[in-house]
């Protein structure tokens, strides 16, 4: 054991407001862990949310625990010192529960990292009676939680606040009837929102494809349904743990809303999220005040921020307030006079927008709503306030794009600057863009990805002749990143054993290898179509709405129709039943 990594971990704590730190027995313990570092974890609004609903209920002390950087790592591996947890530095394996709050697909790898390190046992299958319960939470659990099936005993399936509750109560319930793991397990799966992956096996065709799951026959024949808040003004989210170590060191955030009822068709938080819910204003001006003791800066939370109906009015109070504020997001057809002064007021430099799409023969593919008119307003609107510089967000690689699509986001591009230039505005364009991912739930969900030979070409394409125009900046991903992101998202059980051989072999470093090494092809999730009626990874989860409403989302697609915003009374897709 290292006195060092533990006096480390104290002098964090001790740097944070907002901590609580319950003696060690005075409360369950639970560990909530993020795969990533701390700057990283501490920026998700989500961990703040989980690490107060769990401690406010008076039975539990929620530990934190996060991926050292490579120095510490290689320091507990040295010391042969258990990843300990923030809170009182114990040791993770100690823990009876641990969440995992899995945003992302690359922190697969360093979840695996952090169970071998933390010397859980890595496989559910090995996990007895006296082990933990490995959990995870948040947007990969979600939407398809398959790859990590063979590390997780139980999968929290839409937002946590609610289901942890009932998660909670379950459990210490079977604990104090004593149940065996197994009947803990299955009384866990009865609750709305909690998949248990061990009670659905996949069998497999001779072509790899899935045939069908074999379910538990004590589990009712329906699919593990989302949960999600139903009255916001019930669960306040906002910052609950201040400290200087984030991305968002200066900034108190709060969440506005939840959920986007914009229909863009590749967004998978649109899908998997809907449908959009907006937080009183009331309570964020209590949120406000809050912030007032702490920081002097407000982030605003949420999947489209402009869209919050009362923006103009939130703005001024925290202006008002003597705070200013940062936005998460915009959306160029929604942005308000009030919303761009506060920004300009706040010292914003830079306005982002996207249009996802150069053409708007393809933004009508995406559903994205935005034209060329609104991006011309909002950088007037912008511009005019004092905010120079614009950043663009595109993507590349989406459904049906041809060489039309991709020039069209050159001429987008120097549309904007010209554009610029006719305001008197000599600032940086910046665009940054990324490979189109087609994720599960989401109308292209059976689509195959666009060849990384083809997206590298028409990337490095698009680069060249932006270079050439003075005060354009061209920010693009590593598609390498991309496709293993890809092949992920939309993957299954099998990669379990090809992200455990790699997760022992350096990470994300090790995939290639691992990928052969298990004999398993990039391809055959990369760039095979899927069927229409084929059984996917993620079909024992249910979003509220059924594959027949994606399919016709997608022939909306391929027709360039354009599917309306979320509306009040509309129950359209399945989601709002009462
Ligand atoms: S506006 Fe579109 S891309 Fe943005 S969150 Fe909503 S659905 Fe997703
Ligand atoms: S039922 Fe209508 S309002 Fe509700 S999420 Fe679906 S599309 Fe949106």
């Amino acid at each position: 054991m290292s006195w060092h990594l533990k006096e480390r971990l104290q002098k964090i704590v001790a740097a944070e407001q907002g901590t609580l730190v319950y003696a060690p027995g005075s409360r369950q313990p639970m560990a909530l862990v993020y795969p990533n570092t701390y700057h990283v974890g501490m920026s998700n609004l989500g961990m703040h949310i989980i690490y107060e609903q769990i401690n406010s209920r008076g039975d539990t002390a929620c530990e934190r625990l996060f991926l050292p950087d490579k120095k510490t790592l290689d320091e507990y591996i040295r010391t042969n010192t258990p990843l300990l947890t923030l809170e009182n530095q114990l040791p993770l394996y100690e823990f009876p529960l641990i969440a995992f709050a899995v945003s992302f697909e690359m922190d697969y790898f360093n979840l695996l990292a952090i169970l071998l390190t933390g010397k859980v046992p890595v496989l559910a299958a090995d996990r007895g009676d006296s082990d933990p319960l490995v959990i995870i939470g948040g947007p990969c659990a979600t939407f398809n939680p398959e790859p990590l099936a063979d590390f997780v005993d139980v999968c929290i399936i839409g937002e946590g606040e609610e289901v942890i509750q009932d998660f909670l109560d379950s459990y210490y319930d079977s604990m104090h009837q004593g149940l065996p793991r197994e009947e803990l397990l299955l009384r866990l799966a009865q609750i709305e929102g909690v998949y248990v992956p061990r009670f659905y096996q996949p069998v497999y065709a001779d072509d790899g494809i899935i045939e069908c799951y074999e379910r538990h026959p004590a589990l009712p024949a329906t699919k593990v349904r989302r949960r999600f808040i139903k009255d916001l003004g019930k669960y306040p989210a906002q910052t609950v743990i201040v400290t200087s170590e984030t991305e968002f060191k200066d900034m108190f955030l709060i969440e506005v809303a939840r959920g986007c009822g914009r229909h863009c068709r590749f967004c998978m938080a649109g899908y998997c999220f809907r449908n959009p819910r907006v937080r009183p204003l009331a309570q964020i001006a209590e949120g406000v005040k809050r912030a007032k003791l702490l920081r002097a800066k407000v982030g605003l939370m949420g999947a489209a921020i402009s869209d919050y109906p009362e923006i103009d009015a939130l703005c001024q109070l925290i202006l008002d307030a003597g705070l200013t504020m940062s936005v998460a997001s915009l959306r160029a057809d929604s942005l308000t006079p009030g919303l761009v002064e506060a920004l300009a007021a706040s010292g914003h430099k830079t306005i982002t927008l996207a249009p996802e799409a150069g053409s708007e023969r393809m933004r009508r593919v995406i559903n994205k709503g935005i034209t060329d008119e609104h991006l011309f307003h909002a950088i007037a609107a912008a511009t005019m306030a004092g905010i120079p510089h614009v950043r663009l967000y595109t993507m590349i690689g989406l459904p049906g794009e041809s060489e039309q699509d991709v020039e069209a986001i050159i001429e987008m591009v120097h549309k904007v600057k010209d554009h610029m230039e006719f305001l008197g505005n000599k600032a940086m364009v910046t665009v940054s863009i990324n490979p189109f991912i087609p994720k599960p739930f989401t109308p292209f969900q059976w689509l195959p990805m666009a060849s990384m030979e083809e997206v590298s070409s028409r990337l490095k394409y698009i680069q060249t002749i932006l270079k050439k125009r003075k005060g354009v900046e061209v920010l693009i991903e590593q598609p390498k990143e991309a496709y293993i992101q890809s092949v992920l998202a939309r993957g299954d059980r099998r990669l379990g054993q090809v992200l455990l051989i790699a997760a022992t072999n350096g990470g994300v470093k090790g995939w290639k290898q691992a990928l052969k090494a298990h004999q398993v092809s990039e391809e055959f999730y990369l760039y095979r179509p899927r069927g229409e009626d084929e059984v996917l990874p993620w079909d024992n989860l249910s979003m509220g709405f059924d594959t027949a409403y994606l399919l016709a989302e997608y022939h909306q697609a391929r027709a360039e129709k354009y599917t309306p915003p979320c509306s009040a009374g509309c129950k359209r897709c399945g989601v709002c039943q009462e």
